[in-house]
């Protein structure tokens, strides 16, 4: 096994270094507000501009056709240089590589490249009031128009991150309610700004604006918005959630930052604590030193975990239900995480945002509300833990 990357890695590596290094913003406001998403928008086109934004890509779509192993060499000097969360994510992790493997070429064409340069913004419609870990249980539906020669969407979906924000939304919709219940949904593409969309905003516990609810009345969407086939949009909406749950959503560069910065603040601390002062006073426990560590080697175990994912997926062996292996293990690591940087900072933790006395401007608490969902979204890790039982371990089904 050669764990070295090459010289053209390297310098692949170099140079995305110095890019982001003199580029990336800092500080740019939750980009679950209104004005935090469109500063992001702009931070978002600026990447695209010099061919960032999606760079596994072929040049066609606005990428620069690297490697997969380049893709995770940027995705970690992303996260190193301080890089904020891609609040494009939903469209170029998630819909993008469905698109890449269902869409026809005028699809691609269309969607792809305005996707890349944030001229659209995707958001996600999977879940509904009594669909979420049952999804096969959605009921929105459409039904096909055949002289307007498309579909006639009613119903609602809920939790949709950044709804109130994107102007396109992917989902399934009910088309065959005589079918079986894994049948007969069809992943349609469906523009917000459409005749009988209603989109509402919905706070989360943290005040940002980060959810929506999205109401169908009567939506028309031309047949040329079906990804796959019709009837066929479970199969299509599973490719999705792999990439959701497996390689794409959530890539090492992610943790090992974040671990980076929690040893930092040990350090900080523990210095603080050896001058006696009294602020950090429960930062120099063994207790807590053995926990950043372990939360260190735990990012480092993900990355190396991801190497070996990826040299399966470069051989022609893709990771399917073990992607879920992976969601399970980066959502509890990132919690863990965050629960050792708030024992680290004690009642400190509290003072959030521009407080006088707070850490690192509040971020290590905000991070924390935020890990507490990773073991939710993406498939909650009860229903992970069920599909790596029955498809990873081959053991009967209740
Ligand atoms: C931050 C965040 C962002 C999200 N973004 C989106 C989005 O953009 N688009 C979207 O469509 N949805 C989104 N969701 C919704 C998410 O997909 C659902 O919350 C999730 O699928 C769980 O569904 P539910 O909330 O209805 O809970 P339920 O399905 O009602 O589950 C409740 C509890 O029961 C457990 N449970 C349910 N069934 C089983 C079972 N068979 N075996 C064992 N345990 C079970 C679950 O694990 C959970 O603990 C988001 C959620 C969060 C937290």
């Amino acid at each position: 096994m050669d764990l070295n990357f090459t010289e053209a890695e390297e310098a692949f590596r170099a140079e995305a270094r110095e890019w982001l290094g003199a580029h990336v913003p800092h500080g740019l406001p939750s980009g679950d507000t209104r004005e935090g998403f469109a500063r992001h928008v702009e931070w978002e086109k600026e990447l695209f501009e010099a061919r960032w934004s999606v760079v596994s890509w072929p040049e066609e779509y606005g990428g620069r056709g690297a490697s997969l192993w380049e893709w995770l060499i940027f995705e970690e000097e992303y996260y190193r240089a301080g890089g904020p969360q891609r609040v494009t994510q939903n469209g170029i992790f998630l819909l993008a590589p469905t698109i890449f493997e269902f869409g026809t070429d005028e699809q691609k064409a269309r969607f792809l490249p305005r996707m890349a340069a944030a001229e659209d913004l995707w958001c996600q419609g999977w879940s509904e009031p009594d669909a979420g870990s049952d999804l096969a249980g959605i009921k929105s539906r459409a039904v096909h128009d055949d002289e307007r020669g498309g579909w006639v969407v009613n119903g609602q979906k809920t939790w949709t991150t950044r709804g109130a924000f994107c102007n396109w939304l992917f989902g399934l919709f009910r088309t065959d309610p005589e079918a079986a219940r894994h049948r007969g949904m069809t992943y349609l593409m469906v523009p917000l700004d459409a005749e009988g969309v209603t989109v509402r905003g919905v706070e989360r516990l943290d005040g940002d604006e980060g959810f929506a609810e999205v109401f169908f009345d009567d939506v028309f969407v031309a047949d040329d918005l079906v990804l796959g086939g019709v009837n066929e949009g479970w199969g299509v909406a599973m490719a999705t959630t792999s990439s959701e749950r497996g390689l794409t959503l959530r890539s090492p560069g992610r943790f090992c930052a974040a671990a980076d910065r929690l040893v930092d603040l040990w350090k900080r601390r523990s210095a603080q604590a050896a001058t006696g002062d009294l602020a950090a006073v429960g930062a120099g426990d063994p207790h807590l030193r053995d926990a950043v560590a372990q939360s260190w080697m735990e990012a480092e175990a993900y990355r190396l975990a991801t190497l070996a994912d990826v040299t399966g997926i470069v051989e022609g062996r893709p990771q399917g239900a073990r992607s879920s292996l992976t969601k399970i293990f980066w959502s509890e690591l990132d919690v863990r995480l965050h629960e050792t940087a708030l024992e680290l900072l004690g009642p400190y933790a509290e003072l959030v945002d521009e407080a006088p006395e707070g850490v690192d401007g509040g971020t290590w608490m905000k991070g924390y509300e935020f890990s507490l969902s990773g073991p939710i979204y993406a498939g909650t890790n009860e229903i992970q833990r069920n599909v790596v039982a029955e498809r990873v371990l081959g053991l009967p089904r209740k």
